[in-house]
């Protein structure tokens, strides 16, 4: 970046991380498809693989087009540093298993993506790490469920399909005060919300969605915030004090004080990325900084044609019920308007009249909406998650993560409002 430093997404996202490339000008951050670099010496290489000086030593766990990506999404967040994966999930699953190893558990938020909760229930079960889930409703289940060996606290600020906002400040504070670090996953919310200035320690985030926005590649970002005094939880947090075998017993908290607050970064890159491989391609990464570029501005449209959408869902005499955190009550809107700014979102729920059936009939009249399981695109998409995403659960279980029969997801996109609204419109009048 230029020397001004910005606090602005809409110029951190255009100018941080990137000037120029020094040999040939060009402006546009390039497309570095090379697995390996040119160590200037045999000095220089071994002070690379010691740690002692950060830089280029194979794509596998870092790239110059990834690293622009992630600069830029560290400087967004306010962090320290963060790290490009394969996807949304491989940034979920490096999130806990950077912390937490057999033995030991994570208290989540219940309200989750299908594919969190999947790893969370079944694979990181599967390796003994206890992941022990908690209602959001009331921030101290947080406190409830941990204990000497909790090792992250983990939730979605925007979790559809309830959409009911986080309560990020009140559960920061609770795992703060035991050495325990609340971990984000920010997707539906980028630029909405600012987890770190609530005291969120870690952002997930999966770019597949509003962050490349066209809905072209698949890639995850974990984000540290720098803000989690690691060495004085020694006990609480012992992955980042105990002796890393593969580094002649290097301590993470030590180990990076010479590079700044990134200990949690650097241990998931030259361990978990290392052994693990889930890189992010640099192609994609190149994708992934065009979408920044416009995130902020796209953010502004999604949003406000998404309060429309909700409007005239409200009022249209098919609709039973309409979820939009801009349309809630009590503690669950005073929530949502402590932690998004600028807009509620852009993901909107609502239960057509006539149940499953109606819902069903619902999407299949959808002219111009795209009937897909994603969020975040610019185009506008829609599901209906009883017959599709939940379908593998029973009939409870989707009353519990709010999906009713006739219970339909869109994700609200960036054409014009007067097309989406004609699209609902001429659906509705077909869903019976
Ligand atoms: N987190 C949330 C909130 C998501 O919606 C998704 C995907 O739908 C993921 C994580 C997983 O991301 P990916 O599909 O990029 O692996």
């Amino acid at each position: 970046m230029s020397n001004r430093k910005s606090q602005h997404p809409e110029t951190i996202l255009l100018h941080e991380g990137w000037r120029a490339d020094p040999n040939t000008t060009s402006v546009a951050p390039p497309i570095h498809q090379t697995t390996s670099y040119l160590f200037h010496n045999t000095k220089h290489a071994a002070s690379l693989f010691a740690l002692q000086e950060l830089g280029n030593i194979y794509t596998r766990i870092m790239n110059p087009t990834c690293d622009v990506l992630e600069k830029r999404i560290a400087a967004m967040e306010g962090g320290s540093a963060a790290l490009a994966l394969a996807s949304g999930q491989a940034a979920s699953a490096f999130a806990l298993q950077n912390l937490a190893r057999a033995g030991e558990n994570v208290v989540s938020s219940t309200d989750l993506y299908g594919g969190t909760w999947n790893l969370f229930n079944n694979t990181l079960r599967d390796q003994a790490i206890d992941v022990r889930f908690v209602s959001p409703e009331n921030p101290e289940n947080f406190a409830n469920a941990s204990d000497d060996k909790t090792r992250a606290f983990y939730a979605e600020t925007l979790p559809n399909p309830k959409l009911e906002v986080f309560p990020i400040k009140e559960v920061a504070e609770i795992g703060r005060a035991r050495g325990i670090p609340l971990i984000m996953d920010n997707t539906a919310a980028p630029i909405l919300c600012k987890p770190f200035e609530h005291g969120a320690a870690i952002i997930v985030y999966s770019t597949t969605k509003y962050i490349g926005g066209h809905g072209t590649s698949i890639g995850g970002v974990l984000v540290d915030g720098g803000n989690f005094p690691w060495e004085r939880f020694k006990e609480q947090q012992p992955a980042m004090h105990r002796p890393e075998p593969s580094y002649h017993g290097a301590v993470w908290v030590e180990a990076a004080k010479p590079l700044g607050p990134i200990a949690y970064i650097l241990k998931a890159r030259t361990t978990l990325l290392r052994d693990l491989g889930s890189a992010m391609s640099p192609f994609n990464a190149f994708l992934f900084l065009q979408g920044l570029e416009t995130l902020p501005l796209r953010m502004e449209r999604h949003c406000e044609n998404a309060a429309k959408v909700a409007d005239y869902l409200a009022g249209h005499k098919k609709v039973s019920r309409v979820i939009f955190p801009g349309a809630m009550e009590g503690e669950a809107r005073a929530r949502a308007d402590r932690y998004l700014k600028g807009g509620y979102g852009a993901l909107v729920g609502f239960n057509v009249e006539g149940g499953a059936a109606a819902g069903r009939a619902f999407i299949d009249a959808l002219e111009m909406h795209y009937h897909v399981a994603n969020i975040g695109d610019a185009r506008s998409l829609a599901i209906h998650p009883a017959s599709t995403t939940h379908s593998q659960l029973s009939a409870e279980e989707q009353k519990q993560t709010g999906v009713d029969p006739d219970y339909v997801r869109l994700s609200v996109g960036l054409e014009h409002i007067d097309d989406i609204i004609a699209d609902l419109d001429q659906a509705l009048a077909k869903a019976k």
